[in-house]
């Protein structure tokens, strides 16, 4: 296809001047009747790859997609464009179905998204030579190795056999290396060409925070930023409609956004945010996939996600415009503990337990965060990044052995019986029930770390498991346990370096000063 024609037809029916990166090289490839891999992250361009081949190829693209919800949107908007689209799914009536097997008949269908689901409904109408295309969207959900397994995408691997000579792209924002050769192997496209675009997306700024007083800490986030549209995603129903309350009550126009909404309610809270006549939404990942609003200003996770690959499309979602976006992560020892419960009750559990130790040693870095993100994703970067919270403010380290001692001597006299709240509770001095009813008051390590605020012993405490001198009997309770690091330090008087943890004002202020 010449590059004239490709680019004029950008132009009439997508309104853009030029393509993106690799934009182009893909395009070329499916014309050249291969199949393709395409890993670019959300908001990187992935559609036009395939929406503009479709229009130039003689016969039907097909699209398959996840969700039911989202295909009307984009035939909405491709219709919009003067582009002839459809979608099939069992909700339609025999008459709307009808309609759409005589456009196919006819060949006056340039695009046709179906779920995985619904793809049988529609087998009988077509053939090798009837399709020029098929894209496969969101094409890690076929993997249980990705974030988002869907069983339905399981049974997609027929189509190559089923069309053998038409080219199959599949598209998604995943980007690890496992997760996508297990795509290819599923859809029995093990030569697929591999496009990876970069994942580095400059305009959003990096930073994460303690999860101590998270709502009031949202508060001071959005009183600076009233006319901001914004995401914040939670783990539970519950959260989210939690903070969306908070939020309302002090005169925010938020919502909160989940699965347990019904169908017409959760379109009119995206088509709010959409034409921000809602400001926030407070929601469980069920919200975002797909929604093309380019002025996502800020992206706030107040629970940590369960890996990497979740964590980067979510914060993807902002600054699509490419303008100067911020993204915040709430770090919580709780959420650790209860996605460790999660991962270990779930069927890959290796596989997530691994994904989750990536996650957290994200969170807890003391060394340019874009470096570690590009790096699990398999770009290596030489230079910190300038736009993470480490890069602005380089944690200073200080001669810990004394807390270092404290709290291991203490683990010691709490004989590895006891979780984190517990041997804090005991350093600081605490009466509370935990520490009275077993007599905890008489340990000689009792209140030997009052004079360190609850925050800061239990961000030292988890730099002490980081390097390894204390461990998490997660199979027994979250006990903290000694290691065989610890005696060096405990009797050897080993020197151990922590980060200086910064003051909450701290905190406020460097982000002030962005
Ligand atoms: P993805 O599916 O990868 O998340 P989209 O295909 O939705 O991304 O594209 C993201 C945004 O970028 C959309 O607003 C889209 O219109 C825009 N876009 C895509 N390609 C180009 C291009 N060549 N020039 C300008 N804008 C583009
Ligand atoms: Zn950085």
């Amino acid at each position: 296809m010449e590059e004239k024609r490709l680019l004029s037809t950008l132009k009439e029916y997508f309104g853009y001047d030029s393509f993106r990166p690799l934009q182009k090289k893909i395009i070329t490839s499916i014309f050249e009747g291969k199949d393709n891999m395409v890993i670019m992250p959300t908001g990187g361009g992935k559609s036009i790859c395939y929406q503009l081949p479709a229009l130039l190829l003689p016969e039907l693209t097909l699209v398959i997609s996840p969700l039911i919800a989202l295909m009307k949107d984009q035939v909405d908007g491709l219709t919009a464009n003067g582009i002839s689209a459809a979608f099939i799914n069992s909700t339609q009536t025999e008459s709307e179905q009808e309609d759409i097997y005589k456009r196919i008949e006819e060949n006056s269908l340039k695009l046709l998204y179906v779920a995985p689901e619904s793809l049988q409904i529609i087998d009988r109408f077509l053939s090798d030579g009837k399709i020029s295309l098929i894209a496969i969207d969101e094409a890690h959900c076929i993997s249980s190795w990705g974030h988002d397994f869907r069983p339905a995408y399981t049974q997609l691997g027929y189509l190559k056999n089923r069309f053998p000579s038409t080219p199959i792209v599949a598209l998604t924002a995943t980007a690890d290396k496992a997760t996508r050769e297990d795509i290819c192997n599923q859809l029995n496209i093990p030569h697929a060409q591999k496009h990876v675009a970069s994942f580095d997306r400059k305009n959003l700024s990096l930073e994460v925070r303690p999860g101590t007083k998270r709502l009031e800490q949202i508060l001071q986030f959005v009183e600076t930023r009233k006319k901001e549209s914004g995401i914040i995603y939670c783990l539970s129903r519950k959260n989210t409609e939690e903070v969306a309350a908070k939020l309302k009550a002090k005169g925010f126009k938020a919502e909160a956004y989940h699965a347990g909404l019904g169908h017409e309610e959760r379109t009119q809270i995206q088509d709010d945010f959409i034409n921000d006549s809602k400001q926030i939404i407070c929601a469980t990942i069920a919200f975002g996939m797909g929604i093309d609003k380019s002025n996502i200003r800020w992206v706030i996770h107040y629970n940590m996600p369960k890996n990497l690959e979740g964590y980067y499309q979510e914060i993807g979602r902002a600054g699509r415009d490419g303008l100067a976006s911020e993204t915040m992560l709430f770090h919580s020892y709780a959420d650790v503990v209860q996605l460790q419960k999660f991962a270990s009750n779930s069927k890959n559990e290796a596989v997530q337990i691994a994904k989750l130790d990536r996650m957290k040693q994200y969170s807890e870095a003391l060394t340019c965060r874009r470096k570690i993100l590009l790096n699990y994703f398999g770009e290596l970067k030489q230079e910190d990044c300038g736009n993470c919270d480490i890069c602005r403010n380089p944690p200073q380290f200080f001669d810990g052995t004394i807390l270092a001692q404290k709290a291991l001597s203490c683990i010691y006299r709490l004989k590895g019986a006891e979780p984190i709240t517990v041997l804090i509770d005991v350093l600081r001095g605490a009466q509370n029930e935990a520490v009275l009813e077993k007599n905890y008051q008489q340990l000689t390590t009792y209140g030997i770390g009052k004079e360190t605020s609850w925050r800061d012993w239990q961000q030292y405490i988890i730099q002490l498991i980081n390097l390894g001198y204390i461990e998490i009997a997660f199979h027994k309770h979250n006990h903290l346990q000694l290691t065989s690091l610890s005696k060096a330090v405990l009797f050897e008087s080993k020197k151990v370096q922590l980060a200086k943890i910064p003051t909450q004002q701290e905190i406020q202020e460097s982000a002030e000063k962005v």
